[in-house]
């Protein structure tokens, strides 16, 4: 079928909306009429080639919207339902055995490898020429585009009466920040909870804190607006970065620090802060997508007194589960995640992109065409 699609043709280069071919579903395979699309950083780190990815490409992986249709197998969804797109896996490996998909051994590939797991394309641009291969299958989505070809494994069901242009941005940083709260850190209510970098990972975590019972709820960011915002949104405390030390203002309103850190900002800096800040046994969780040869120091006995410091990818979260429980905590009005967005036009998605590196957006979302 044709299909409208944002096209990176370059390293770093322009997205530029052209007319493509898209496969039709094969088994275990859902096409889905993407309502809207949140942009990540990880579609700017594939458009910057930080990750080896084959271009031409559609990127995109935070696709929302409605089944259009399914493949043969497919017995989890049906034609009409609504999705949020997450992160793909192959549910054979050793990780996905024991259900931790999100460190899949096929993960990696299947996010970038431009291509289905059987290395098959999906999308085509067809001229006079011929037809010329287009990457599709970004985290098995490729969601800057009106329709996505997803797997069954990374389509989720959700709640019919949620709005669909909402739906897009669950399925990668809102889920990473809310999973790392609920799934790994699971902070005791009363407990002492801090992040670093108040953007959709962290004010997302931050949301779920505030579900979660933390007191006190602390945020930490360099920019005014994003510590204005975290305060409406549930944190009792916020610092800026660049005008006080993050380590001292926390230790004087906790005492010891605090029980549970989560680095959201990628900045070397910030995330020696957050592991600095913990009381002894305390954890600190790595969220924030920082590009590879970005090297970070600690103190090594800040680490003896029991402290933790782990990596995350996406919240550890089950999507099948998880998913579907945080858009009922958004529509229970306890995740306000519409107050991140900020919508832009598909045919705007130039400049949604400068807005989300500069960060005068916290959330960018292209909605689609209906
Ligand atoms: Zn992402
Ligand atoms: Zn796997």
């Amino acid at each position: 079928m044709q299909v409208t699609a944002a096209v990176v043709r370059e390293t770093g280069g322009a997205f530029g909306i052209e007319t493509l071919e898209l496969d039709a579903p094969r088994d275990g395979e859902v096409l889905v009429k993407i309502a809207s699309s949140g942009i990540c950083h990880t579609d700017m780190h594939a458009r910057d080639r930080y990750q080896p990815v084959p271009l031409p490409a559609v990127f995109g992986h935070e696709g929302g919207g409605v089944v259009a249709a399914v493949g043969a197998t497919v017995t989890k969804l049906k034609p009409g339902d609504a999705v949020v797109l997450c992160y793909p896996s192959c549910g054979r490996c050793d990780y996905c055995a024991r259900r931790d998909w999100t460190y899949c051994t096929e993960g990696r590939r299947l996010k970038h490898g431009g291509a289905r797991a059987d290395g098959s394309t999906t999308l085509r641009r067809v001229g006079p020429g011929g037809a010329e291969v287009v990457h599709g299958n970004f985290f098995q989505q490729s969601s800057f585009a009106t329709y996505a070809l997803a797997t069954e494994r990374n389509a989720v069901k959700v709640r019919a009466d949620a709005p669909r242009h909402l739906l897009g941005p669950f399925g990668c940083g809102i889920n990473t920040g809310a999973g790392t709260v609920f799934n790994v850190l699971k902070p005791a209510p009363g407990s002492a909870f801090a992040v670093f970098g108040a953007g959709s990972v962290g004010l997302a975590a931050l949301m779920a804190a505030r579900i979660a019972g933390c007191d006190p709820i602390v945020a930490v960011d360099v920019r005014a607006n994003r510590l204005a915002l975290a305060r409406e949104l549930g944190a009792s405390h916020t610092i800026d970065a660049t005008a006080e030390d993050p380590v001292a203002r926390l230790k004087a309103i906790t005492g010891r620090g605090v029980a549970a850190a989560i680095e959201a900002s990628a900045v070397p800096a910030a995330f020696r802060q957050a592991v600095e800040s913990l009381a002894p046994r305390g954890t600190c969780c790595l969220v924030g997508s920082a590009r590879p040869g970005t090297d970070v120091a600690f103190d090594m006995p800040t680490l003896q007194q029991g402290r933790i410091v782990r990596g995350i990818i996406q919240g550890d979260s089950e999507p099948d589960v998880f998913l579907p429980a945080l858009v009922d905590h958004f529509m229970a009005g306890r995740f306000p995640i519409d107050r991140l967005v900020t919508f832009y036009d598909f045919a705007d998605i130039n400049r949604a992109v400068a807005d989300a590196v500069a960060g005068t957006t916290i959330k960018a979302v292209l909605r689609m065409p209906s």
